[in-house]
């Protein structure tokens, strides 16, 4: 459903390019990270093309009560800090490592961070979460939109330079969770063998097993990228049994061709991979 408002309803504009991946988050619910390029003409350049996408405040809980209640429900960071040191996000010496709390902004600017910095007008209005008044500075950035129709935590985000791309690309690459675990035995052993029973094996949780049981997608890049092996002419790598005559090798017709080679053939000949 969310592909089909991104990429087929356009919500936010025609889209050139995407990709995505699921990824199985610590208790095993699956989530989606998706970054979407779009075509020139509904390209965001300006901080109020920003601001019809990406909201990061508060909304008023008069005139949108039920977008307030999931903004309180799913988009409020922390608390963490000091009134919360134990929130996941905290790291040693350097605290939240999302950087919560923003600071107030009276409007959408560029930085020259990957992001831009969003409106979080210091309007007083505070809501109670987890024991604590939050005002604007904790809300995670959402769509309106999107936020009012999954009802689910769904941060929205423009990301206006190549690094936060490179962020999405290295979950993709990444691989699968892993986990050490140990079996024991009813008695315990004293002479427990901690190098000999180091297991590492895989992480699957049954969310992620029903999710690849179905053979849904995990990620998916359109239009697709083939990294191709990039060699000059004949000085491509050719691999052959070592006892194998240099003579039948040469007189193969494949051995001169290669991927790359291929790939130019394809272009000069097929008029779909022309265009
Ligand atoms: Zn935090």
């Amino acid at each position: 459903m969310l592909k089909k408002e991104l990429l087929k309803r356009h919500i936010f504009g025609k889209v050139a390019a995407y990709t995505y991946i699921i990824e199985f988050q610590k208790r095993g619910l699956p989530h989606a990270h998706f970054l979407i390029i779009l075509k020139q003409g509904s390209k965001m350049y300006s901080p109020q093309a920003y601001d019809r996408i990406v909201c990061a405040e508060l909304p008023d809980s008069h005139h949108q009560p039920y977008l307030h209640s999931l903004v309180v429900k799913h988009m409020m960071h922390g608390p963490c800090g000091a009134m919360n040191p134990k929130c996941p996000c905290m790291r040693k010496n350097i605290g939240c490592k999302d950087k919560y709390p923003k600071e107030f902004n009276e409007s959408t600017r560029h930085s020259s961070n990957s992001y831009p910095i969003y409106k979080r007008a210091d309007d007083k209005k505070t809501v109670k979460v987890r024991a604590h008044h939050l005002d604007n500075r904790w809300v995670v950035p959402y769509n309106p939109y999107l936020l009012s129709k999954f009802n689910c935590h769904l941060n929205v985000e423009v990301c206006s330079t190549v690094r936060a791309v490179k962020y999405i690309y290295k979950y993709i690459y990444k691989g699968h969770d892993k986990i050490l675990y140990q079996l024991n035995k009813t008695q315990v052993d004293h002479s427990f063998d901690e190098i000999k029973s180091f297991v590492a094996a895989r992480w699957i949780s049954a969310p992620e097993a029903m999710w690849r049981i179905f053979a849904f997608d995990l990620n998916e890049i359109h239009p697709s990228v083939t990294l191709l092996q990039v060699h000059l002419e004949n000085k491509h790598p050719l691999a052959f049994p070592e006892n194998r005559p240099l003579e039948s090798l040469l007189q193969n017709p494949t051995s001169s061709t290669t991927m790359l080679t291929e790939f130019f053939a394809m272009n000069r000949q097929d008029d779909h991979a022309k265009s």
